[in-house]
């Protein structure tokens, strides 16, 4: 398709790293209903059927829990977890 960019829309927010493919998207919002922290909110970039696509950082920071990536009915959430720093002493 002419002009759509479909490369993975990428972002990283709390302990989670957070692709959301816009081919495979198609803005049902289960993604944003099931986040626990509340984080994932709307943007005006689009997938596929021209709809809004979601995206991390408009709540809590996001605790990589996976659930989005576990919920999505079309697979189009990848989460990477950011590993703990390790210089940190508890
Ligand atoms: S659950 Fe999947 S298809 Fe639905 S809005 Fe979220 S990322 Fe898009
Ligand atoms: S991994 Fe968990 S906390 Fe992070 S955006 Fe997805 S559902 Fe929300």
């Amino acid at each position: 398709m002419p002009g759509k960019d479909f490369a993975a829309h990428k972002y990283v927010d709390g302990r989670g790293v957070f692709y959301l493919f816009p081919a495979l998207c198609k803005g049902c919002g289960l993604c944003l209903e099931k986040c626990p922290v509340d984080t994932i909110g709307w943007t005006e970039r689009t997938g596929f059927l021209g709809t809004s696509t979601p995206a991390p950082g408009f709540g809590d920071p996001c605790i990589a829990c996976r659930l989005c990536e576990f919920v999505c009915p079309d697979c189009a959430i990848r989460i990477d977890k950011i590993a703990p720093d390790k210089t940190r002493v508890h």
